[in-house]
């Protein structure tokens, strides 16, 4: 039977910047930046390598090429300006010496007060120092986009490498082709273009597919890149559904609605027995905490609406 100072190592805070703070408008001019380069080396690659093949008859290029741009031009802007999950401020009532304690899948959890938010954060939610914001289901801050990878966006995160990967294999392949087709043909600036395109498409391909796989990888066993696995004593996640279903959940489960008002909820269904047990007023109390009784099989879906943690 896990105890409640079991769980407690698994709250610990994402690390907060070394460096000093940079003012506000320089990681949204990073973002910016990328957004920039992305539309500039898309701009020459369909200007010069792509038109030379089109020109030739080669349209499958661009056919394939164009609609890869659309989908990771969308997906990069959408998650700049995404909202990742963000938990408001819950009731005033509250103080950082009462005790919450939830059970998730026969694990305890103890909610952390955030003394930025002034609020007990559910589990798995994460104060982002770089935002200044909790983040329910927090995975990591992306500097690339300038915000938190969260709940609400995880998906679109997902979807952006996937098609960032998709893109730049396409670019690289048809710069390669181009060249290979041009040997013959005197030195031109298509050919200078191409390989402009070609080498940064080739070097964050590497990066890029390793990305990929580690997140899908985490996906599948239900983890969280702000949590190491050593975190889960004796090898138990309690988030883990199974893989199709943890799959699900991340992907395709209904987002449930913004958290924009006063009250906080947990939006995420993480299991059967996830019971809220009542707040103690004293925080060397929990130890003494049993569980709840089990209900019939511990990853059955919960019913009805979320719990508030009001
Ligand atoms: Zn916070
Ligand atoms: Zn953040």
């Amino acid at each position: 039977m896990p105890l409640l100072k079991d769980a407690m190592p698994l709250m610990k805070e994402p690390q907060p910047p070394l460096q000093v703070p940079l003012p506000w408008i320089l990681p949204s001019l990073f973002a910016a930046f990328n957004v920039v380069l992305l539309v500039v080396f898309s701009a020459l690659f369909f200007a010069f390598p792509c038109r030379w093949l089109a020109q030739n008859g080669e349209w499958a290029f661009p056919i394939v090429t164009g609609p890869l741009f659309v989908l990771t031009f969308f997906s990069l802007v959408s998650l700049n300006f995404s909202d990742p999950g963000i938990l408001h401020q819950g009731s005033t009532e509250q103080g950082p010496m009462m005790v919450h304690v939830v059970w998730v899948n026969h694990r305890a959890f103890r909610l952390q007060w955030c003394q930025k938010c002034c609020f007990h954060r559910p589990p798995r939610t994460y104060h982002c120092p770089w935002c200044n914001i909790c983040v329910e289901d927090f995975d990591h801050h992306c500097k690339w986009v300038n915000n938190c990878i969260g709940h609400r966006n995880f998906r679109f995160f997902m979807l952006l490498v996937l098609s960032l990967c998709l893109y730049l294999s396409a670019l690289l392949v048809t710069c390669l082709i181009f060249l290979v087709r041009t040997t013959h043909l005197p030195f031109s600036t298509d050919k200078v273009i191409a390989v402009t395109v070609a080498v940064p498409a080739a070097g964050f391909l590497v990066p890029l597919f390793l990305l990929l796989l580690i997140q899908a990888m985490s996906v599948s066993a239900a983890e969280r890149s702000c949590e190491g696995k050593c975190r889960y004593l004796q090898g138990y996640n309690p988030f883990d559904q199974g893989c199709a279903s943890n799959w699900y959940l991340t992907i395709c489960a209904p987002l449930g609605p913004k958290y924009m008002t006063e009250a906080v909820q947990l939006q995420r269904v993480v299991g059967s027995d996830w019971v809220r047990v009542p707040s103690l007023h004293s925080p060397t109390c929990p130890f003494a905490l049993e569980p709840p009784a089990p209900t019939s099989g511990s990853l059955r879906a919960r019913e009805g609406p979320p719990r508030e943690w009001r």
